[in-house]
């Protein structure tokens, strides 16, 4: 079977850019709007000649209600399915409740994690990233989805914990 991998974090982090930095094609849909991805879409991924699923979820706002619950549980289903999980957060925002929540739900979950500081497009947000360590969920890689920095050294990461 190949091996799964979820994408988590809140919403607007960017984990569907990311998913397309990933699978090197533009099929997971970006929004500025956040909650557009609803629930849990696979896609076929590879690196370094060994294939893996990756998993978009939507935004994950642990206090929502209504259909944003749903969105969460979501998240939730796709880690306990996941046989690693790439935790997503925004470095140029820095670390909120919401994340804290999730981060939560992670040391519960007990699959190995590859911390993802996104949004980092040039050397001057790379501080921000490093002060990630404080989570306690080991190395935080910097990336920049958007313009593709760092995406290597993630990967590298991720088959390490697939
Ligand atoms: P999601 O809700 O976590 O799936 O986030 P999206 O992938 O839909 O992205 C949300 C917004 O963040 C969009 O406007 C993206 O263009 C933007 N974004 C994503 N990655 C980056 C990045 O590396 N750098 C910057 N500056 N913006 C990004
Ligand atoms: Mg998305």
């Amino acid at each position: 079977r190949v091996p799964v991998l979820a994408i988590v974090g809140r919403p607007n982090v960017g984990k569907s850019t990311l998913v397309n930095r990933i699978i090197g094609r533009r099929e997971a849909v970006v929004e500025d709007v956040p909650g557009v991805t609803r629930d849990r879409v696979p896609y076929e991924a590879s690196w370094n000649g060994r294939a893996f699923t990756v998993v978009d979820t939507g935004g994950w706002d642990p206090d929502a209600r209504g259909m944003a619950q749903r969105i969460a549980g979501q998240a939730e289903i796709a880690i306990s399915l996941a046989d690693a999980v790439l935790f997503v957060v925004d470095a140029a925002v820095g670390i909120t409740d919401a994340d804290e929540a999730v981060v939560r739900i992670l040391r519960k979950a007990d699959k190995p994690v590859v911390l993802a500081a996104n949004k980092v497009d040039d050397a001057r947000t790379e501080a921000e990233a490093y002060s990630l360590w404080n989570l306690g969920l080991g190395e935080p890689y910097p990336v920049s989805a958007l313009h593709g920095r760092g995406s290597g050294d993630m990967l590298d990461a991720i088959l390490k914990a697939l």
